[in-house]
Protein backbone atom coordinates (compact mmCIF):
# COMPACT_ATOMS: atom_id res chain seq x y z
CA UNK A 1 0.00 0.00 0.00
CA UNK A 2 2.83 1.80 1.40
CA UNK A 3 4.69 1.75 -2.51
CA UNK A 4 1.73 1.90 -4.51
CA UNK A 5 0.49 5.28 -2.87
CA UNK A 6 4.12 6.93 -3.46
CA UNK A 7 3.86 5.91 -6.89
CA UNK A 8 0.48 7.10 -7.32
CA UNK A 9 1.09 10.72 -5.69
CA UNK A 10 4.21 11.28 -7.12
CA UNK A 11 2.76 10.35 -10.94
CA UNK A 12 -0.40 12.50 -10.17
CA UNK A 13 2.12 15.68 -9.38
CA UNK A 14 2.55 15.85 -5.81
CA UNK A 15 5.83 16.55 -4.70
CA UNK A 16 8.05 16.10 -1.66
CA UNK A 17 7.03 12.39 -1.24
CA UNK A 18 8.64 10.46 1.69
CA UNK A 19 7.84 6.56 1.97
CA UNK A 20 8.77 5.12 5.29
CA UNK A 21 9.82 1.92 6.33
CA UNK A 22 10.85 0.34 9.69
CA UNK A 23 11.98 -2.86 8.37
CA UNK A 24 15.62 -2.98 6.34
CA UNK A 25 14.01 -3.91 3.18
CA UNK A 26 10.81 -2.85 1.28
CA UNK A 27 8.09 -5.71 1.74
CA UNK A 28 8.85 -7.25 4.71
CA UNK A 29 5.77 -7.31 6.29
CA UNK A 30 2.01 -9.21 5.50
CA UNK A 31 2.94 -8.51 1.83
CA UNK A 32 5.99 -10.30 1.31
CA UNK A 33 4.52 -13.07 3.46
CA UNK A 34 1.24 -13.67 1.67
CA UNK A 35 0.06 -16.23 -1.08
CA UNK A 36 0.41 -13.70 -3.87
CA UNK A 37 -3.42 -14.68 -5.39
CA UNK A 38 -5.29 -12.30 -7.14
CA UNK A 39 -8.78 -12.50 -7.73
CA UNK A 40 -11.65 -11.15 -9.14
CA UNK A 41 -14.34 -13.37 -7.12
CA UNK A 42 -15.60 -11.21 -4.19
CA UNK A 43 -18.84 -11.41 -2.34
CA UNK A 44 -19.40 -7.08 -2.64
CA UNK A 45 -20.02 -5.23 -5.22
CA UNK A 46 -16.99 -3.01 -4.10
CA UNK A 47 -14.57 -5.29 -3.92
CA UNK A 48 -15.59 -6.57 -7.13
CA UNK A 49 -14.68 -3.31 -8.75
CA UNK A 50 -11.47 -2.75 -6.63
CA UNK A 51 -10.28 -6.15 -8.24
CA UNK A 52 -11.55 -4.93 -11.75
CA UNK A 53 -9.55 -2.20 -11.65
CA UNK A 54 -7.08 -3.47 -9.97
CA UNK A 55 -6.13 -6.71 -11.68
CA UNK A 56 -6.08 -4.18 -14.85
CA UNK A 57 -3.19 -2.39 -13.19
CA UNK A 58 -1.15 -5.51 -12.99
CA UNK A 59 -1.23 -6.61 -16.63
CA UNK A 60 -0.18 -2.78 -17.51
CA UNK A 61 1.98 -2.95 -14.50
CA UNK A 62 5.66 -3.85 -16.86
CA UNK A 63 4.60 -0.82 -19.26
CA UNK A 64 3.66 1.21 -16.64
CA UNK A 65 6.90 0.60 -14.49
CA UNK A 66 9.26 -1.47 -16.27
CA UNK A 67 8.58 -4.45 -13.81
CA UNK A 68 7.12 -7.86 -14.56
CA UNK A 69 4.88 -8.70 -11.81
CA UNK A 70 4.95 -12.23 -12.89
CA UNK A 71 1.20 -12.32 -13.42
CA UNK A 72 0.33 -15.73 -13.99
CA UNK A 73 -3.64 -16.30 -14.97
CA UNK A 74 -4.03 -19.55 -13.48
CA UNK A 75 -7.53 -19.17 -12.59
CA UNK A 76 -9.20 -19.37 -8.96
CA UNK A 77 -11.53 -22.33 -8.33
CA UNK A 78 -13.70 -22.13 -5.11
CA UNK A 79 -14.98 -25.07 -3.93
CA UNK A 80 -18.27 -25.90 -1.67
CA UNK A 81 -18.62 -28.69 0.19
CA UNK A 82 -21.29 -26.46 2.89
CA UNK A 83 -24.97 -26.96 1.47
CA UNK A 84 -24.99 -23.05 2.91
CA UNK A 85 -22.81 -21.68 0.87
CA UNK A 86 -23.81 -22.77 -2.74
CA UNK A 87 -26.68 -20.26 -2.49
CA UNK A 88 -24.32 -17.43 -0.88
CA UNK A 89 -22.32 -18.15 -4.27
CA UNK A 90 -25.04 -18.50 -6.80
CA UNK A 91 -26.21 -14.62 -5.68
CA UNK A 92 -21.97 -13.84 -5.69
CA UNK A 93 -21.98 -15.47 -9.13
CA UNK A 94 -25.14 -13.41 -10.51
CA UNK A 95 -23.69 -10.06 -9.20
CA UNK A 96 -20.13 -10.78 -10.22
CA UNK A 97 -21.65 -11.52 -14.04
CA UNK A 98 -23.73 -8.20 -13.62
CA UNK A 99 -20.33 -6.20 -13.20
CA UNK A 100 -18.47 -8.04 -16.12
CA UNK A 101 -16.60 -10.70 -14.64
CA UNK A 102 -17.27 -14.07 -16.41
CA UNK A 103 -17.34 -16.56 -13.71
CA UNK A 104 -18.45 -20.39 -14.64
CA UNK A 105 -20.17 -22.38 -11.97
CA UNK A 106 -19.83 -26.07 -11.88
CA UNK A 107 -21.57 -28.53 -10.44
CA UNK A 108 -19.87 -31.22 -8.19
CA UNK A 109 -19.20 -33.77 -10.80
CA UNK A 110 -17.72 -30.95 -13.20
CA UNK A 111 -15.46 -29.70 -9.88
CA UNK A 112 -14.27 -33.29 -10.15
CA UNK A 113 -13.22 -33.29 -13.51
CA UNK A 114 -11.16 -30.05 -13.41
CA UNK A 115 -8.51 -31.45 -10.55
CA UNK A 116 -8.99 -35.19 -11.06
CA UNK A 117 -6.02 -35.24 -8.49
CA UNK A 118 -8.13 -33.90 -5.46
CA UNK A 119 -9.97 -35.97 -3.47
CA UNK A 120 -13.46 -33.78 -3.62
CA UNK A 121 -16.26 -36.32 -3.11
CA UNK A 122 -18.24 -34.37 -1.38
CA UNK A 123 -18.33 -31.41 -3.54
CA UNK A 124 -21.64 -29.76 -4.44
CA UNK A 125 -20.47 -26.73 -6.39
CA UNK A 126 -17.90 -24.82 -7.50
CA UNK A 127 -17.00 -21.16 -8.94
CA UNK A 128 -14.12 -20.93 -11.83
CA UNK A 129 -12.98 -17.65 -13.00
CA UNK A 130 -9.95 -18.15 -15.55
CA UNK A 131 -8.32 -14.72 -15.45
CA UNK A 132 -7.88 -15.02 -11.26
CA UNK A 133 -4.45 -16.50 -10.45
CA UNK A 134 -1.20 -15.26 -8.99
CA UNK A 135 1.55 -12.09 -9.48
CA UNK A 136 5.05 -11.93 -7.52
CA UNK A 137 4.34 -9.37 -4.46
CA UNK A 138 7.91 -8.09 -4.26
CA UNK A 139 7.74 -7.41 -7.91
CA UNK A 140 4.70 -5.13 -7.24
CA UNK A 141 6.34 -3.66 -4.46
CA UNK A 142 9.88 -2.71 -5.78
CA UNK A 143 8.20 -2.03 -9.21
CA UNK A 144 6.24 0.98 -7.38
CA UNK A 145 9.25 2.00 -5.02
CA UNK A 146 11.97 2.37 -8.32
CA UNK A 147 9.07 4.15 -10.41
CA UNK A 148 8.47 5.92 -7.37
CA UNK A 149 12.46 6.95 -6.67
CA UNK A 150 12.54 8.27 -10.57
CA UNK A 151 9.68 10.48 -10.12
CA UNK A 152 11.28 11.97 -6.84
CA UNK A 153 9.97 10.05 -4.35
CA UNK A 154 12.37 9.70 -1.15
CA UNK A 155 11.90 5.69 -0.11
CA UNK A 156 14.04 5.03 3.03
CA UNK A 157 14.12 1.64 4.90
CA UNK A 158 14.86 1.27 8.78
CA UNK A 159 12.94 4.61 9.41
CA UNK A 160 10.58 3.76 12.36
CA UNK A 161 7.43 6.05 12.64
CA UNK A 162 7.48 6.82 16.46
CA UNK A 163 4.90 9.48 16.99
CA UNK A 164 2.79 12.76 15.32
CA UNK A 165 2.85 16.19 16.02
CA UNK A 166 -0.63 18.15 16.07
CA UNK A 167 -1.13 21.78 15.95
CA UNK A 168 -4.94 22.58 15.89
CA UNK A 169 -6.00 19.02 15.63
CA UNK A 170 -4.03 18.98 12.42
CA UNK A 171 -0.81 16.79 11.30
CA UNK A 172 2.17 19.24 11.86
CA UNK A 173 5.09 16.64 11.70
CA UNK A 174 6.18 12.64 12.06
CA UNK A 175 8.65 11.95 14.42
CA UNK A 176 10.84 8.76 13.63
CA UNK A 177 13.71 7.13 14.72
CA UNK A 178 15.66 9.01 12.05
CA UNK A 179 14.64 12.51 13.35
CA UNK A 180 11.17 14.96 12.74
CA UNK A 181 9.89 15.40 9.58
CA UNK A 182 7.79 18.56 9.05
CA UNK A 183 4.44 17.49 6.83
CA UNK A 184 0.89 18.57 7.16
CA UNK A 185 -0.15 15.04 5.19
CA UNK A 186 0.27 11.36 6.17
CA UNK A 187 -0.79 8.17 4.87
CA UNK A 188 -1.08 5.46 7.59
CA UNK A 189 -0.21 2.05 5.44
CA UNK A 190 1.07 0.23 8.29
CA UNK A 191 -0.99 -3.07 7.10
CA UNK A 192 -1.37 -4.91 10.43
CA UNK A 193 0.40 -2.10 12.78
CA UNK A 194 -1.71 0.46 11.47
CA UNK A 195 -4.02 0.65 14.46
CA UNK A 196 -0.93 1.25 16.37
CA UNK A 197 0.40 3.92 14.29
CA UNK A 198 -3.16 5.38 14.41
CA UNK A 199 -3.23 5.33 18.20
CA UNK A 200 -0.22 7.39 17.95
CA UNK A 201 -1.91 10.15 16.55
CA UNK A 202 -4.77 9.88 19.35
CA UNK A 203 -7.20 8.11 16.54
CA UNK A 204 -8.83 4.47 17.41
CA UNK A 205 -8.67 2.01 13.80
CA UNK A 206 -10.28 -1.43 14.27
CA UNK A 207 -7.69 -3.60 12.38
CA UNK A 208 -6.79 -6.85 14.49
CA UNK A 209 -3.66 -8.65 13.59
CA UNK A 210 -4.34 -12.50 13.21
CA UNK A 211 -1.63 -14.79 12.50
CA UNK A 212 -1.77 -17.42 8.99
CA UNK A 213 0.79 -19.39 7.94
CA UNK A 214 1.57 -21.67 5.10
CA UNK A 215 4.03 -24.11 3.23
CA UNK A 216 5.64 -24.93 0.12
CA UNK A 217 6.41 -28.33 -0.86
CA UNK A 218 9.59 -30.39 -3.01
CA UNK A 219 8.88 -30.75 -6.39
CA UNK A 220 5.33 -32.89 -7.36
CA UNK A 221 5.93 -34.66 -10.65
CA UNK A 222 2.32 -35.97 -11.57
CA UNK A 223 0.79 -31.90 -10.32
CA UNK A 224 -0.87 -30.81 -13.54
CA UNK A 225 0.45 -27.92 -15.45
CA UNK A 226 -3.05 -26.61 -15.27
CA UNK A 227 -3.84 -27.10 -11.71
CA UNK A 228 -5.36 -23.87 -10.53
CA UNK A 229 -5.68 -22.02 -7.35
CA UNK A 230 -8.12 -24.11 -5.52
CA UNK A 231 -9.98 -23.12 -2.10
CA UNK A 232 -11.92 -25.92 -0.32
CA UNK A 233 -14.33 -22.94 1.15
CA UNK A 234 -15.80 -24.22 4.01
CA UNK A 235 -11.73 -25.42 5.80
CA UNK A 236 -10.69 -22.55 4.26
CA UNK A 237 -7.73 -24.48 2.86
CA UNK A 238 -5.84 -23.22 -0.51
CA UNK A 239 -3.42 -25.16 -3.02
CA UNK A 240 -2.00 -23.53 -6.02
CA UNK A 241 1.26 -24.46 -7.70
CA UNK A 242 4.63 -22.89 -6.55
CA UNK A 243 7.54 -23.80 -8.74
CA UNK A 244 7.18 -27.73 -9.21
CA UNK A 245 5.44 -28.23 -5.93
CA UNK A 246 2.64 -26.45 -4.40
CA UNK A 247 1.96 -23.78 -1.92
CA UNK A 248 -0.82 -24.90 0.91
CA UNK A 249 -2.44 -22.98 3.72
CA UNK A 250 -5.21 -23.11 6.57
CA UNK A 251 -6.55 -20.64 8.44
CA UNK A 252 -7.10 -21.76 11.78
CA UNK A 253 -10.36 -20.21 13.09
CA UNK A 254 -9.52 -20.28 16.69
CA UNK A 255 -6.24 -18.06 16.07
CA UNK A 256 -6.18 -15.32 18.64
CA UNK A 257 -5.25 -11.91 17.81
CA UNK A 258 -1.77 -11.01 18.40
CA UNK A 259 1.43 -9.79 16.56
CA UNK A 260 3.19 -13.42 17.18
CA UNK A 261 4.85 -14.43 13.12
CA UNK A 262 6.57 -17.61 14.41
CA UNK A 263 5.30 -21.19 13.15
CA UNK A 264 2.69 -22.87 15.39
CA UNK A 265 3.74 -26.37 14.75
CA UNK A 266 0.18 -27.77 15.98
CA UNK A 267 -1.82 -26.31 13.48
CA UNK A 268 0.65 -27.01 10.97
CA UNK A 269 0.10 -30.58 11.17
CA UNK A 270 -3.27 -30.30 11.62
CA UNK A 271 -3.49 -27.83 7.82
CA UNK A 272 -1.11 -30.66 6.33
CA UNK A 273 -3.57 -33.46 7.21
CA UNK A 274 -6.14 -32.02 5.73
CA UNK A 275 -3.92 -31.22 2.75
CA UNK A 276 -3.41 -34.47 2.35
CA UNK A 277 -6.82 -35.53 2.62
CA UNK A 278 -7.65 -33.15 -0.19
CA UNK A 279 -4.44 -34.23 -2.47
CA UNK A 280 -3.68 -37.18 -1.60
CA UNK A 281 0.12 -36.88 -3.77
CA UNK A 282 0.79 -34.59 -0.70
CA UNK A 283 1.60 -37.61 1.46
CA UNK A 284 4.98 -38.46 -0.80
CA UNK A 285 5.66 -34.92 -0.46
CA UNK A 286 8.74 -33.05 1.50
CA UNK A 287 8.34 -29.46 2.90
CA UNK A 288 10.64 -27.04 1.07
CA UNK A 289 9.76 -23.72 3.37
CA UNK A 290 7.09 -22.38 6.43
CA UNK A 291 6.49 -19.31 7.02
CA UNK A 292 3.93 -16.92 9.07
CA UNK A 293 2.63 -13.87 8.50
CA UNK A 294 -0.60 -11.62 9.69
CA UNK A 295 -3.92 -10.67 8.46
CA UNK A 296 -5.05 -7.29 8.97
CA UNK A 297 -8.59 -8.20 9.97
CA UNK A 298 -11.16 -5.86 10.79
CA UNK A 299 -14.92 -6.31 11.59
CA UNK A 300 -16.73 -6.64 8.17
CA UNK A 301 -13.53 -7.81 6.35
CA UNK A 302 -13.56 -4.88 4.43
CA UNK A 303 -10.43 -2.47 4.41
CA UNK A 304 -10.60 1.47 5.12
CA UNK A 305 -10.12 4.09 3.22
CA UNK A 306 -9.55 7.68 3.55
CA UNK A 307 -9.92 10.65 6.49
CA UNK A 308 -9.56 10.23 10.00
CA UNK A 309 -10.16 12.24 12.78
CA UNK A 310 -7.49 14.35 12.44
CA UNK A 311 -6.98 16.67 10.01
CA UNK A 312 -4.14 15.39 7.11
CA UNK A 313 -4.12 11.69 8.67
CA UNK A 314 -5.54 9.59 6.00
CA UNK A 315 -5.69 5.71 6.42
CA UNK A 316 -5.50 2.52 3.72
CA UNK A 317 -5.25 -0.24 5.66
CA UNK A 318 -7.53 -3.39 6.52
CA UNK A 319 -7.50 -5.58 3.82
CA UNK A 320 -8.23 -8.53 5.84
CA UNK A 321 -6.04 -10.98 4.03
CA UNK A 322 -6.88 -10.03 0.45
CA UNK A 323 -5.50 -6.79 0.12
CA UNK A 324 -1.88 -7.52 -2.22
CA UNK A 325 -4.08 -8.02 -5.20
CA UNK A 326 -5.49 -3.86 -4.32
CA UNK A 327 -2.63 -2.60 -3.31
CA UNK A 328 -2.34 -0.79 -6.74
CA UNK A 329 -5.83 0.53 -7.05
CA UNK A 330 -5.82 1.46 -3.58
CA UNK A 331 -2.53 3.62 -3.90
CA UNK A 332 -4.32 5.23 -6.73
CA UNK A 333 -7.21 5.95 -5.13
CA UNK A 334 -5.29 7.73 -1.79
CA UNK A 335 -3.28 9.77 -3.99
CA UNK A 336 -6.86 11.25 -5.18
CA UNK A 337 -8.03 11.37 -1.62
CA UNK A 338 -5.02 12.99 -0.88
CA UNK A 339 -4.54 15.17 -3.83
CA UNK A 340 -8.35 15.86 -4.84
CA UNK A 341 -10.50 15.31 -1.28
CA UNK A 342 -12.37 12.26 -2.63
CA UNK A 343 -11.83 8.50 -4.70
CA UNK A 344 -12.72 8.85 -8.44
CA UNK A 345 -11.48 5.92 -9.59
CA UNK A 346 -13.25 3.79 -7.87
CA UNK A 347 -16.22 4.61 -4.94
CA UNK A 348 -15.03 3.84 -1.38
CA UNK A 349 -16.53 6.24 0.43
CA UNK A 350 -18.67 3.07 2.14
CA UNK A 351 -15.42 2.11 3.16
CA UNK A 352 -14.83 5.00 5.59
CA UNK A 353 -13.28 4.66 9.28
CA UNK A 354 -16.61 6.55 9.98
CA UNK A 355 -18.76 2.97 9.13
CA UNK A 356 -17.52 1.43 12.55
CA UNK A 357 -19.34 3.88 14.75
CA UNK A 358 -22.34 4.54 12.51
CA UNK A 359 -22.69 0.75 11.84
CA UNK A 360 -22.34 0.62 8.04
CA UNK A 361 -20.40 -2.31 8.13
CA UNK A 362 -20.88 -4.84 4.89
CA UNK A 363 -20.08 -8.25 5.55
CA UNK A 364 -17.44 -9.62 2.68
CA UNK A 365 -18.29 -13.79 2.37
CA UNK A 366 -15.33 -14.84 0.58
CA UNK A 367 -12.82 -14.68 3.28
CA UNK A 368 -10.12 -17.48 3.05
C1 LIG B 1 -0.28 -15.68 5.10
C2 LIG B 1 -0.93 -14.60 4.28
C3 LIG B 1 -1.45 -14.89 3.03
C4 LIG B 1 -2.05 -13.88 2.27
N1 LIG B 1 -2.45 -14.18 0.99
C5 LIG B 1 -2.93 -13.17 0.21
C6 LIG B 1 -3.26 -13.43 -1.16
O1 LIG B 1 -3.13 -14.54 -1.66
N2 LIG B 1 -3.72 -12.38 -1.90
C7 LIG B 1 -3.88 -11.12 -1.38
O2 LIG B 1 -4.32 -10.23 -2.11
N3 LIG B 1 -3.57 -10.86 -0.09
C8 LIG B 1 -3.09 -11.86 0.71
N4 LIG B 1 -2.76 -11.59 2.00
C9 LIG B 1 -3.06 -10.26 2.54
C10 LIG B 1 -2.02 -9.27 2.11
O3 LIG B 1 -0.74 -9.76 2.40
C11 LIG B 1 -2.27 -7.93 2.84
O4 LIG B 1 -3.63 -7.58 2.75
C12 LIG B 1 -1.44 -6.83 2.20
O5 LIG B 1 -0.13 -7.29 1.96
C13 LIG B 1 -1.42 -5.62 3.12
O6 LIG B 1 -0.48 -4.70 2.60
P1 LIG B 1 -0.06 -3.44 3.46
O7 LIG B 1 0.85 -2.64 2.63
O8 LIG B 1 -1.30 -2.82 4.01
O9 LIG B 1 0.70 -4.07 4.73
P2 LIG B 1 2.23 -4.54 4.88
O10 LIG B 1 2.71 -5.26 3.68
O11 LIG B 1 2.33 -5.24 6.20
O12 LIG B 1 3.01 -3.17 4.95
C14 LIG B 1 3.01 -2.38 6.10
C15 LIG B 1 4.43 -1.94 6.33
O13 LIG B 1 4.44 -0.97 7.38
C16 LIG B 1 5.65 -1.14 8.09
N5 LIG B 1 5.48 -0.51 9.41
C17 LIG B 1 4.65 -0.89 10.40
N6 LIG B 1 4.77 -0.05 11.45
C18 LIG B 1 5.67 0.90 11.10
C19 LIG B 1 6.23 2.02 11.75
N7 LIG B 1 5.85 2.37 13.00
N8 LIG B 1 7.15 2.78 11.10
C20 LIG B 1 7.55 2.45 9.83
N9 LIG B 1 7.06 1.37 9.16
C21 LIG B 1 6.14 0.60 9.79
C22 LIG B 1 5.80 -2.65 8.17
O14 LIG B 1 7.14 -3.02 8.45
C23 LIG B 1 5.32 -3.09 6.80
O15 LIG B 1 6.36 -3.28 5.87
C24 LIG B 1 -2.16 -12.58 2.79
C25 LIG B 1 -1.64 -12.28 4.05
C26 LIG B 1 -1.01 -13.27 4.79
C27 LIG B 1 -0.44 -12.94 6.14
Amino acid sequence: MGASCAYHLALAGARDVVLLEREDYFGQGATGRCAGGVRYQFATEVNVRLSIASLGMIERFKEETGQDPSYRQCGYLFVLTNPDDVPAFEANVAMQRRLGVDVEWMSGDEVRRRVPVMRFDDALAGTYHAKDGLADPNSIVMGYIDAAKRLGVKAMTGVEVSGFRLKDGRIAAVETSAGTINCDQVINAAGPWAGLVARMAGVEVPIVPVRRQMLTTTPLPNLPHDFPFVIDFAQSLYFHREGEGILTGMSNPAEDPGFDQSIDAEWEIVAIQAAAERLPMLENAGRLSHWAGLYEVTRDAHPIFGRTPVEGLWIVAGFSGHGFMHGPISGKLMAEFVLQGESKTVDVSQLDLARFAEGRLIREYNVV
